[in-house]
């Protein structure tokens, strides 16, 4: 699944919304994995076909249970401005950090005098390029760590460590500009073992009072204006109203986002712009016995998809057969789906489209 990083500086927001998440997850259900770290929250992402698709499966009581996918959202706490430098940030801040796909950059857009601002007043752009610094400095200082390494063995003769040095200097040319690593274009792929922060794509997280929900207030603005210099998204939530809205039951919510005059919650709106920032997609599969998501990322085609199932089904896939989700709906399940010949039979090169129902034909 996705992971996504909560950071931030102090008392902007994080931890309401970290907490925010672990209740809205403790309620849902249906999760395939137990255990879970305490800084890492679950939170299902919505979607709606599947419980219409549930309801198609339905034979007289037996309801077939949803099995949504998850977002992890994971709290990385310990940044602060110098905490780059001197200890250096911790090793478990850095390894959290390293793990996540996205990063969801908390901003604090709301005023609240008894809330303490660790500068002093708002300033959500000032705030950014704080917190936007230090991951920064914190990948310049790992680069430079690993150019070391990478010389040594070129020197001994080892032409990848050779071509990875030349990769590392391109890299540090861009952060020690004060840009992140993901700002510049390079003469190859970075490699995952890099370890940068700063490849990461971040969707920043624009915090309000419940007031201003609706309507965007000058922080917001600003934050929107720095963002789009980046091309990077902004979600404006009301941390303490997620924490509210994850205490309600389904409907209970929905009214409550209604009386705000808000469409979706705030998780809701993150949830989705994270797939979107990494172009994920989902699937489905759909019987009597279960309806389930399945994420990938666009592009990907049918062998592969049918490996998120089960490593097996990818070895041994044959074809699929395959049909839009809604065509399902229309056509009541199954049998009536093929009589109408609405489900098509793709090979190996079918690209996997969101919302696309799949069943896998495979030898074992
Ligand atoms: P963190 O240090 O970033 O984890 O910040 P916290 O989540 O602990 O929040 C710091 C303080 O700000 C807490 O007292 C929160 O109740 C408060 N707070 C968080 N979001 C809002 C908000 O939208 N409006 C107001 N007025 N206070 C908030």
């Amino acid at each position: 699944g996705l992971s996504i990083g909560i950071v931030g500086l102090p008392n902007v927001g994080k931890s309401t919304l970290f907490n925010a998440i672990t209740r809205a997850g403790a309620l849902a259900a249906n999760y395939p994995f137990a255990t879970i770290e305490p800084n890492v929250g679950r939170v299902t992402v919505p979607d709606e076909r599947l419980s219409a698709l549930s309801k198609v499966f339905t034979r007289g009581e037996r309801v077939p249970p949803i099995i949504p996918t998850f977002v992890e959202f994971v709290d990385i706490a310990g940044l602060v401005k110098g905490a780059s430098q001197g200890e250096g940030l911790g090793n478990q801040f850095l390894a959290n950090i390293r793990e996540v796909d996205a990063i969801a950059h908390v901003v604090r857009c709301f005023e609240d005098e008894n809330v303490v601002h660790v500068a002093g007043r708002v300033d959500p752009v000032d705030d950014i390029e704080t917190i936007n610094t230090e991951l920064i400095l914190a990948d310049l200082a790992g680069l430079e760590k690993r150019l070391a390494n990478l010389q040594k063995k070129a020197k001994g003769g080892d032409k990848d460590a050779r071509e990875q040095a030349e990769l590392a200097e391109q890299i540090l040319a861009v952060l020690g500009e004060g840009k992140p690593a993901r700002a510049g274009s390079y003469d190859a792929a970075i490699p995952k073992d890099f370890g940068l922060i700063t490849t990461k794509p971040v969707i920043y997280v624009a915090n309000v009072g419940e007031n201003d929900l609706t309507e965007d207030n000058d922080y917001v603005g600003q934050v929107r204006e720095y963002a789009a210099r980046e091309g990077a998204r902004v979600v404006k939530i009301s941390a303490q109203i997620e924490g509210e809205l994850a205490e309600m039951p389904e409907d209970e919510a929905r009214e409550f986002l209604h009386d705000l005059g808000v469409q979706e919650s705030g998780l809701d709106q993150l949830v989705k712009v994270g797939y979107e920032t990494l172009g994920l997609i989902t699937f489905i599969t759909s019987g009597e016995k279960e309806v389930r998501a399945w994420t990938i990322r666009r592009g990907e085609k049918a062998p592969e998809a049918a490996g998120e199932i089960h490593s097996d089904l990818e070895r041994g896939f044959i074809r699929a057969e395959v049909i839009e989700w809604d065509k399902m709906v229309e056509a009541g399940g199954w049998a009536g789906a093929k009589s109408k010949g609405w489900v098509r039979t793709e090979g190996k090169e079918y690209v996997m489209q969101d919302g696309d129902i799949m069943n896998v034909l495979h030898s074992s």
